[in-house]
């Protein structure tokens, strides 16, 4: 730390992402898809920076990326703000709508206390049910901002459309934030309650289910005033948030969604094999929703699971939580990455409790 710095963020712990290796392993924790951007979206990538060069600054309203959301998702193009990666929008969010405070699950996205820290807002962490699941009863009538990660995240797990609706009527006065970083994976989303609900805003990534990660495009639905607000966020901040290659990447994926879905559908397919199979292997697999599990087994203890694998070149994730530490989220590959991962796991457990 330099001498500089504000004594407002000296004790701001930051976000921890997942590691990224540069050596070649197994890499099953950090919830991308194993798939490459389809190939319409990587030419469109290819052809943006001959055609439009990047000389010139990118559009900053982001045009023909919100028309295509638009239509895609049956709103307007006042309804959609897209920025850098969903985690600008959640930032944004934390910023401008919590003076109130905020509240979210204990067990979520590790950003969301740390967006509430930067902006030193008063925040509640509310426990989890003992099957991991969130008591919407927990969220009604609060009058703060809430936010909740549907399917939640590490623990993979669906809060129903009419519990969202509820706490949406409940807080009239407050944004509810649904953050729907993976629920292409088979949840359903909250986007038809933004029509009726004027204080909801529903974020989404084109990271997870559309194979985007390294490209930074996030989005979010909601009443025209809140985009408004989110606009004038950012037009404060950085007005050039998504770039020239990466709007162009994110029309063309959406022009692409049946590759998407079909993606999506092999995942899932992934994902069902590997829950049977860890099942047999001794695990308490959670129900998932998502393109990640959150598992422990039996008698091995979490942390040194995740330190066994990582020493054979398997990365899943592991988070220190203390209620957490006996699990690990593991990140759904292709069918084939999933065989060799259970391969692997399947001569872990053996050794581990012979
Ligand atoms: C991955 C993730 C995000 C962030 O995604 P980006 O768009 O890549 O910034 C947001 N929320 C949750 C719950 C996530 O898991």
């Amino acid at each position: 730390m330099s001498r500089f710095l504000n004594d407002r963020y000296q004790s701001l712990d930051a976000y921890v992402p997942g590691e990224q290796p540069r050596v070649k392993v197994l890499k099953l924790n950090t919830n991308e898809s194993p798939y490459p951007a389809g190939p319409k979206t990587v030419e469109a990538v290819c052809n943006a920076t001959r055609a439009e060069g990047l000389n010139r600054y990118c559009d900053p309203d982001a045009k023909a990326l919100k028309e295509a959301l638009a239509n895609n998702y049956g709103v307007k193009s006042t309804n959609i703000f897209t920025s850098n990666g969903s985690d600008d929008i959640l930032n944004f969010a934390f910023m401008a709508f919590a003076d109130e405070g905020v509240m979210f699950p204990e067990i979520s996205y590790g950003f969301y206390p740390v967006f509430a820290e930067l902006h030193h807002l008063d925040f509640e962490r509310v426990p989890l049910c003992d099957d991991w699941t969130i008591d919407p009863d927990d969220y009604i009538a609060r009058n703060k901002m809430v936010v909740i990660a549907n399917p939640n995240a590490p623990t993979g797990r669906e809060m129903a459309q009419a519990d969202i609706a509820r706490i949406c009527e409940s807080n009239p006065n407050n944004l509810v934030l649904i953050d729907e970083a993976y629920v292409d994976f088979g949840a359903k989303s909250a986007i038809p309650l933004i029509g009726r609900y004027d204080n909801l805003l529903v974020v989404q990534t084109f990271s997870k289910s559309r194979s985007l990660a390294g490209a930074r495009l996030g989005f979010a639905l909601g009443s025209e005033a809140i985009i408004a607000d989110l606009e004038k966020i950012k037009f404060s901040t950085n007005p050039y948030n998504v770039n020239t290659i990466t709007a162009a990447a994110g029309v063309a994926a959406i022009a692409e969604q049946d590759y998407y879905d079909e993606k999506c559908r092999l995942i899932v397919e992934a994902r069902d094999y590997t829950v049977d199979k860890m099942k047999n292997l001794g695990f308490d697999v959670v129900p998932s929703s998502t393109n990640f599990i959150f598992a422990r087994h039996e008698t091995i203890d979490g942390k040194r699971l995740y330190e066994i694998l990582k020493a054979r070149n398997i990365v899943i994730r592991h988070f220190n939580d203390e209620k957490i530490a006996q699990y690990n989220r593991i990140t759904i590959g292709t069918l084939e990455e999933m065989e060799t991962f259970i391969e692997e796991l399947t001569r872990v457990v053996l050794e581990e409790t012979r």
